[in-house]
């Protein structure tokens, strides 16, 4: 911008919350997305693993225009159809008993957090304390936050929600330990996403569900980045062959549309009327949507074909790996990190968007993946060649 001609930002009243690129998406099909001036992007983002049928899927097209057509909201001291169905169906595919519908991963982590300690209130004595993990992440909430373990978020918004305490991710002494009279329940994500697709691992996972069996202890899984088929089975739980006794899901849930569950064990599930509740939670539009995608993901073809991509991602990562001296990929099904051992992801993620390729590094030295659940065997291909030319570009290797 020049004094003679000043151009006015025409973004300036959109609050600046992250470093946007000035690129505006104005549609998206599959795992492609098309900007305001025409140019197609390959998106390996899909906003943060949310979009498991790719950008604007037909599914999703369909279910909002039918349902929009009959009933969209009528609050959630009424019953409708779509949220008792999907509530059913939750229930059922978890081994769980009753679901909340909300509408974020913030909003259903934070009901989470409610109804443990509303447990804790009326059967444990008034416990309250939460042990969360180390580079966890729950959400930005103010609780969440706090039961979250960002290091950089210490110290802010203080103070802070008191009645969490933090132990190192994957070390079942340091649970044992944290373990005090105050203390309600175990709160984790099955794989850590948003600190880099670290997994807890299946001992980890079966450990702390005897651990909180045997203190009578609540084991509250975050699956809103797991669940939904992410990671090849409907809920990453699955691989451990565990139940937590509560759950909660969001992204992939609504597949775009907003909405999140909390999904927990009948005994647990003891909110008084008017402990839980919110506006729009359980509407009939979201939850329309929600229920399509829990049958498509639930298809076992469907998830044969999630691990099937995950494989073939990682193979392929492994071979460009090899090429530029690179690290490890980490991660199950398509939720897949590649680490350069070396701080140099923001290099690759801005040459890789200059080749018109979306993608993530939730660390400073390493990159995460977290494509349509639909993606074909021809974009992977697409992406890998297009990541190849920005490690170049980067001057990776
Ligand atoms: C994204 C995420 C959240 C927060 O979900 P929002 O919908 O952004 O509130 C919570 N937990 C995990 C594991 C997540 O990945």
């Amino acid at each position: 911008m020049n004094d003679a001609d000043p151009q006015p930002n025409p973004f300036a009243a959109v609050m600046d919350i992250a470093p946007r690129p000035p690129v505006v998406f104005a549609s998206g099909e599959g795992s492609w997305l098309t900007d305001r001036d025409g140019r197609k992007w390959l998106d390996f983002i899909q906003g943060w693993a949310v979009n498991c049928l790719g950008h604007s899927p037909k599914l999703v097209l369909d279910t909002l225009a039918l349902q929009a057509g009959q009933l969209i909201n009528c609050s959630p001291s009424y019953y409708n159809p779509p949220m008792v169905a999907l509530c059913t169906r939750l229930a059922q595919l978890s081994g769980l008993g009753q679901t909340f519908l909300a509408n974020s991963g913030a909003e259903a982590n934070e009901g989470a957090i409610k109804l443990a300690r509303k447990w804790g209130s009326k059967f444990k004595a008034g416990a309250y304390e939460i042990i969360t993990m180390d580079h966890g992440f729950h959400g930005r909430t103010l609780a969440t936050m706090s039961a979250s373990g960002k290091a950089v978020w210490d110290g802010l918004f203080e103070p802070r929600v008191p009645g969490f305490v933090k132990v190192p991710f994957g070390d079942l002494e340091a649970v044992k330990a944290a373990i005090g009279p105050k203390t309600v329940a175990v709160m984790l994500e099955p794989i850590q996403g948003e600190s880099g697709v670290w997994a807890a691992g299946n001992t980890f996972l079966q450990g702390l569900r005897a651990l909180t069996r045997e203190q009578g202890l609540l084991l509250i899984l975050d699956e809103v980045q797991t669940g939904i088929g992410r990671t090849g089975r409907m809920f990453a739980f699955e691989h451990a062959g565990i139940t937590p006794d509560i759950l909660t899901l969001a992204k992939g849930l609504g597949a775009g549309v907003p909405i999140s569950a909390l999904v927990a064990a009948q005994e647990v599930c003891c909110f008084d009327y008017g402990d839980q509740g919110g506006t729009f939670c359980g509407n009939a539009l979201m939850a329309a949507v929600g229920c399509a995608v829990v049958e498509e993901v639930a298809r076992p073809a469907f998830l044969a074909r999630v691990r099937e991509a995950g494989e073939r991602l990682t193979a392929a990562l492994d071979t460009l790996s090899a090429k530029h001296g690179c690290g490890k990929v980490r991660g199950q099904g398509l939720l897949l990190a590649l680490d350069f051992g070396r701080p140099v992801s923001k290099a690759v993620v801005d040459a890789a968007f200059r080749r018109g390729l979306l993608i993530n590094g939730p660390r400073p030295d390493s990159l995460r993946f977290m494509p349509s659940l639909t993606v074909s065997d021809a974009e992977i291909a697409e992406m890998i060649t297009r990541l190849d030319g920005a490690l170049s570009d980067a001057a990776v290797g």
